[in-house]
């Protein structure tokens, strides 16, 4: 297995995905997403890594899900990051290893007294490659981020657009180094309690030329405007807009 191959694995699975233990030794890797895009980039990125797609099943709440049982595979992403799972322990479904079950995570970390899986990225490597960082990026801000829109009041009353590049992130390991990582490309983020955001017309120009989203996926139902529309359309709309608000406030203000 080739490294680049299995961090642009590792993005998917800390973002929508995650490695549970299975029987006494081995690991079930899992992604579940509900824009088929991305099902479909993740199995071509499995292939990549151990040639198979794995098992697709539809679940009730529409989403897709994708499995794979792999001993190999598991340790080998473990190398790339100590877990896949990126909730605190204590949050539900709680952590086997509360439960004094075989973990999910090698080791765990402690900050402001909650813990918290050892997940991580390989930043160190990222920074070195930066058309990796840019994949990795891509990957993990189409699965748990996006674009949004939206119009605003000023204290005039004059309306004007909110827009942003968001990265939905709480893991503080995972959040930092995203951030570095961005910084190192010369992006300014900022820190949110859960998230990440560019919010600067040079930074969404830059983001649309070098990294952009994962092609053909699309904005969630969980989006108030814009649903079903691709992420890099929307993105593409929200530069366009600095030249001429209009188009894009009459779209808004007709939801
Ligand atoms: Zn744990």
């Amino acid at each position: 297995m080739r490294i680049r191959q299995l961090v642009k694995l590792s993005s998917y699975l800390l973002s929508d995905g995650g490695i549970s233990p299975r029987g006494k030794n081995s690991y079930t890797i899992y992604f579940s997403n509900n824009d088929a895009s991305l099902v479909d980039n993740f199995q071509i990125q499995l292939k990549k890594c151990i040639h198979k797609e794995g098992y697709k099943s539809l679940r009730k709440n529409g989403s897709t899900f994708v499995k794979i049982h792999s001993k190999n595979l598991a340790k080998e992403l473990f190398k790339v990051s100590k877990s896949y799972r990126t909730k605190a322990c204590k949050n539900n479904p709680i952590c086997p290893h509360i439960k004094n079950k075989r973990p999910a995570h090698i080791n765990t970390i402690l900050v402001d007294g909650i813990e918290y899986p050892a997940a991580e990225i390989p930043v160190e490597l990222l920074k070195k490659d930066k058309t990796l960082a840019k994949d990795f990026l891509r990957i993990y801000a189409s699965c748990d981020g996006g674009v949004s829109v939206s119009a605003a009041k000023n204290k005039k009353n004059s309306i004007f657009l909110v827009r942003k590049i968001f990265i939905e992130v709480a893991h503080p390991t995972l959040k930092q180094q995203i951030y570095t990582l961005l910084k190192h490309l010369k992006y300014n983020p900022k820190c949110y309690k859960t998230s990440i955001r560019l919010t600067t017309k040079e930074d969404f120009i830059k983001f649309h030329k070098e990294i952009g989203f994962i092609k053909k996926s699309k904005i969630s139902k969980h989006s108030k405007n814009f649903v079903g529309y691709e992420k890099n359309k929307v993105l593409k709309m929200l530069i366009d807009s600095y030249n001429n608000p209009q188009n894009l406030l009459n779209l808004l203000l007709k939801n």
